[in-house]
């Protein structure tokens, strides 16, 4: 489904590289990446999970190329892949030889480990002449030692110095096809370095704050540094490190993009009340089944799941399709118009068989086919009167009552 989409930044200008069929940088859409955690040599394994990271998200998978059995398996692997290659290097310019000699459609090099200028050009020449890309791979936790003495330790300015040296080794043997990345761990740190990257030059930028830790902390750490860059208009890929299965980097990546408008949504969006003391369901539990079971089936619609009717389909107008609990009952909506009003224990189902032929059908020819009573239906409910009873002070039952909750309230409480 589209709707107007509003932009979060104007993306900075940057040079464009090609990793194999993935575009980079120069207003290409901002890729998301991940790496495998099996052995390289292990090519049926590793495989196996670059397949599952694709279907995650992911548009480009990096593999560790650290012996000559790893990169005889990237020669295995890279042929049979469904997206672009990265073969990760660092201390030894002979795997990056060999891993160019395996066909990877790309190079990532550690500058702090990989130092010797004539190792570094050589690889350089090489990955020219094949029209192989390499990402200047800056660590805050592996710097150049010369360079973190220069500067005191990891500050923004030495992680840039290290890929300003790296740029001027690949000058001297006419070597441009590069992305750069500035990483840290400490979320400021990373955002600084990266600013500062930015303002330096004008190649794409590979986004990530490194050994993010595992979730929830690492997602947090992770979209706290992606998500503050690129909503200045910075970073042209992007990377979650988690200690996790690398199947939620590549996840995380794409729904990042996707909440932020900068990629298109590919599954469901979920909008869910919060819940409170007014829910007439258990929020969560509904919410989970919906999401679960739209997901199963591959729909791309925003779907919203309310507690109740006070608010509920007014404030999730935007949304394709939703569900409001009102006195036990489902109001199943249509971009905020009242469709159809089912029992409590049919909710899920309603919304399920509702939001296929949603996608089936299109808006318009749903709404037509709405319950000619629903919303005198739905309406009903919403002005059932709130009535209760409470003991006065003299101890005589008194009547509470009247209005709805204002949407004054409600929102406090959201
Ligand atoms: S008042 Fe708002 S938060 Fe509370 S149940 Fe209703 S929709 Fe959900």
């Amino acid at each position: 489904m589209t709707r107007p989409s509003l932009q979060i930044a104007q993306r900075r200008p940057t040079r464009q590289i090609r990793i194999g069929s993935v575009l980079v940088g120069g207003g290409a859409p901002i890729s998301v990446q991940s790496m495998t955690t099996t052995k390289t040599r292990d090519v049926e394994g590793t495989l196996s999970q670059i397949w599952a990271l694709a279907a995650a998200g992911a548009d480009i998978v990096r593999c560790t190329c650290n012996d000559s059995d790893a990169a005889a398996g990237l020669a295995g692997i890279v042929p049979r892949s469904p997206v672009p290659i990265v073969a990760d290097v660092h201390y030894h310019y002979e795997m990056a030889l060999a891993a160019l000699e395996a066909g990877v459609q790309g190079l990532r090099l550690n500058p702090g480990n990989l130092r010797k200028p004539q190792e570094i050009k050589l690889v350089a020449t090489e990955a020219k002449a094949r029209g192989v890309p390499i990402r200047i791979g800056v660590n805050a936790g592996s710097l150049h030692p010369d360079i973190e003495r220069r500067y005191g330790g990891a500050t923004p300015e030495a992680l840039v110095a290290s890929a300003r040296q790296e740029l001027e080794y690949f000058a001297e043997v006419d070597f441009y096809d590069v992305k750069i990345s500035v990483k840290a761990s400490s979320v400021p740190l990373m955002v600084e370095a990266y600013r500062l990257a930015a303002d330096t030059f004008d190649y794409p930028l590979h986004l990530g704050v490194t050994e993010a830790g595992p979730p929830p902390d690492g997602l947090l750490k992770g979209t706290a540094g992606i998500a503050a860059l690129l909503a200045e208009g910075i970073g042209d890929t992007i990377r979650y490190s988690l200690t996790a299965d690398p199947v939620e980097e590549a996840r995380a990546g794409r729904r990042l993009l996707e909440v932020m408008g900068l990629r298109e949504r590919k599954g469901i969006d979920l909008v869910a009340c919060p819940s409170c003391g007014r829910s007439e369901i258990d929020v969560i539990k509904v919410a989970k089944a919906a999401e679960e079971a739209l997901a199963e089936r591959n729909l791309s619609l925003q779907v919203a799941v309310m507690g109740c009717v006070v608010n509920g389909p007014g404030e999730a107008r935007e949304a394709d399709i939703g569900i409001a609990a009102g006195r036990h009952r489902g109001h199943l909506f249509i971009k905020g118009k009242i469709v159809r009003v089912v029992s409590e224990d049919a909710m899920v189902d309603a919304l399920v068989e509702e939001a296929e032929k949603l996608a089936a059908e299109g808006v318009e020819a749903r709404l037509a086919a709405a319950d000619p009573g629903a919303e005198e239906e739905a309406d009903a409910d919403g002005k059932e009167p709130f009535v209760s009873s409470a003991v006065g002070p003299n101890g005589v039952a008194v009547q509470l009552g009247g209005a709805k909750r204002t949407q004054a309230t409600h929102l406090e409480q959201s």
